[in-house]
């Protein structure tokens, strides 16, 4: 396991030219690229130094020889710090433009919604069984656009660092029972066993409850699609000292060990989702992982292909 990771690390480190495509960069204007560049300038430089100091008594020559050597330094130096500095812009541009772009999307989604539910409640029983359905599919998709902006408007947010939370003291059993009802619908189409079972002992948490209802509807959204017809989801909550764990076990595709680095990574998606045919758009868990980080807890998973996944978090408990 830590081979393997170790070996994707170097590989990553220096397949140069994914890393120019990731950053939107030219290979010889990538960080990586000049700092190797650096590094062969620095040995030839010592063996430079090293031969001039050996065959010329002159300390002019040598000092020369220094300064040229500093100079190349000093561009490529300068190289690095500048093809960091557009990368670091193109990315808080790339934020600002997410940030403005779903704020603008917001009304006019919300509009869309407004009027539906006035259509509906203007026209009952007045419309035909197919314009119901017509109305039906269009206030789906209109929902699922505002779920996509809400999440791009997280996104940005959190990488603005000004994700606000309002936090209060709950029970997290509360919190659970009501992310499981909320997904029982979506479990009940697929014939799903959605289990959680708790023992009733206080389990006090300091935490924005519709950002923790966001974070349980993510994972169990998750893995309900990833699991299927007929398998079984299952929700542990635990008390270990200071902490409370909430485990999520579902037996489904599973992740592919290969992607497991990458599937806190905004707008990943596994090739498993290609086996369940699901939608979504990659940010789910990128999203969920902050939040929990931001209310002083941990995030992580445990997965085999083909057997099935395990989502676990924990949160401080507030002390009595
Ligand atoms: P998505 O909108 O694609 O579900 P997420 O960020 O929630 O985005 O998840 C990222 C990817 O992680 C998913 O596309 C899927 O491939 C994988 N994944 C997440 N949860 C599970 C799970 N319980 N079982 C298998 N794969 C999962």
């Amino acid at each position: 396991m830590l081979g393997h990771k170790l070996k994707k690390i170097i590989y990553d480190e220096f397949n140069l030219k994914k890393q120019a495509e990731e950053l939107g960069l030219r290979v010889w204007e990538t960080p990586s690229f000049l700092f190797i560049v650096m590094g062969f300038v620095i040995v030839v430089a010592i063996a430079g130094v090293y031969f001039v100091s050996n065959n010329y008594d002159s300390p002019d020559v040598l000092v020369i020889s220094e300064a040229v050597v500093v100079a190349i330094l000093f561009i490529i130096g300068n190289f690095i710090i500048r093809s960091v500095d557009q990368v670091a812009r193109a990315n808080k541009m790339k934020t600002e433009f997410i940030s403005i772009a779903s704020h603008q999307l917001k009304t006019p989604i919300a509009e869309i919604n407004w009027q539906i539910e006035l259509l509906l409640s203007k026209f009952p029983g007045g419309l035909s069984e197919k314009q119901q359905l017509l109305i039906g599919q269009i206030a789906h998709s209109s929902q699922k656009m505002a779920r996509i902006v809400g999440d791009l408007l997280d996104v940005a947010h959190i990488d603005q660092g000004k994700l606000a939370l309002n936090k209060e003291k709950l029970d997290l059993r509360g919190i659970i029972d009501e992310a499981v009802k909320n997904q029982r619908p979506l479990a009940n189409a697929t014939e799903l066993e959605l289990k959680f079972e708790c023992a009733a002992i206080p389990l006090e948490v300091l935490v924005d409850k519709r950002r923790i209802l966001v974070v349980l509807d993510n994972l169990l959204s998750n893995a309900i699609k990833y699991t299927g017809r007929q398998g079984t989801v299952e929700i542990f909550l635990e008390k270990k000292d200071e902490l409370v764990q909430v485990c999520i076990r579902d037996n489904g595709v599973g992740i592919p060990r290969s992607e497991q680095t990458d599937i806190f990574k905004k707008f990943f998606r596994s090739s498993n989702k290609l086996k369940n045919n699901t939608e979504g758009t990659g940010l789910g868990l990128y999203i969920a992982k902050n939040i929990i980080e931001q209310s002083g807890g941990k995030l992580w998973f445990e997965s085999i292909e083909n057997t099935g996944s395990t989502f676990f978090f924990s949160l401080p408990l507030v002390k009595a």
